[in-house]
């Protein structure tokens, strides 16, 4: 399986927030100018659930050229639960614990600001997740 271009884009353009249009409460990625359902202009920024699980993985061996030094590395396809699928870097996986349908967490990590390209900048990773003590 390989990192597709659309994978890619989705890559860069999703945060762990998004945007909820206060008039209609509905979920956009990214800031709109006005919302697709409604056209009203107030929008709430709304944190995303950091837990999910795996849906897919593949392992980058060609990075971008700001990315050299850190190839190979994996990316994950993670399917939050609240049921946005996102996508991210994947770290701190042992090869029993990476697999199809792990749980995940995402842990906030500042990698890189924009490259002298603006194409990479990663706001966080998902490790497996960590059974904290209620
Ligand atoms: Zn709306």
């Amino acid at each position: 399986m390989r990192v597709s271009r659309h994978w890619r884009n989705k890559l860069f353009r999703y945060r762990l927030v998004g945007w909820r249009c206060v008039s209609c409460g509905a979920f956009h990625y990214s800031k709109p100018l006005v919302c697709k359902r409604c056209g009203s202009r107030e929008f709430r920024e709304v944190e995303l659930p950091k837990t999910g699980k795996l849906l897919a993985y593949t392992m980058v061996k060609i990075a971008p050229k700001d990315f050299k030094d850190k190839a190979p590395y994996l990316v994950g396809l993670v399917e939050l639960d609240d049921g946005t699928k996102i996508l991210g870097q994947l770290t701190d996986f042992t090869k029993e614990e990476l697999k199809e349908g792990a749980r995940v967490e995402a842990v906030l990590r500042k990698i890189r600001e924009d490259g002298e390209n603006g194409i990479i900048e990663y706001g966080f990773k998902f490790r497996p997740e960590i059974h904290h003590p209620p």
